[in-house]
């Protein structure tokens, strides 16, 4: 089945500044902001301009230089936020729910990136 998206949701509402955001880096194809309600002192998201749905559309049906733009944004803020652990930082966790079963929110692909704190095991139970 074919992924339809939905152009009223609140991602896609912020992409076209009819609503506020704290971006932290913008690019040709990629907008990161502040998560509204933050899980940790560092949560940002990453959303790719074009209208995908989750990670998995966006694997599949995105361009090549909306990836490549996509992922060296999602390093570039790691970088920024200084929680590389590679480069003295204490570490982070990235994020994609998807669907049902992963518990999204907004059907607008976004990854979360997470830090600033240990984050526990990996998975809590539903
Ligand atoms: P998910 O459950 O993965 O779809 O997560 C959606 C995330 O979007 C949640 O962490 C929300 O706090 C966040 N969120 C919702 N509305 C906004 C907004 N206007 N600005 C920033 N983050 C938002």
């Amino acid at each position: 089945m074919a992924y339809s998206y939905d152009p009223e949701n609140i991602f896609a509402k912020i992409l076209r500044g009819e609503i506020p955001n704290n971006t932290v880096l913008e690019t040709e194809h990629t907008l990161a902001f502040r998560d509204i309600a933050p899980q940790a002192p560092e949560h940002v998201l990453v959303i790719p301009k074009g209208a995908y749905v989750c990670y998995d559309h966006f694997a599949l049906e995105a361009s090549e230089a909306e990836i490549v733009d996509y992922t060296r944004t999602i390093g570039q803020i790691c970088k920024m936020l200084d929680i590389q652990p590679g480069e003295g930082g204490a570490g982070y966790r990235l994020i994609s729910n998807a669907g049902q079963d992963g518990v999204q929110e907004v059907p607008h692909l976004h990854v979360h990136i997470l830090g600033g704190r240990g984050l526990g095991r990996m998975l809590a139970r539903a």
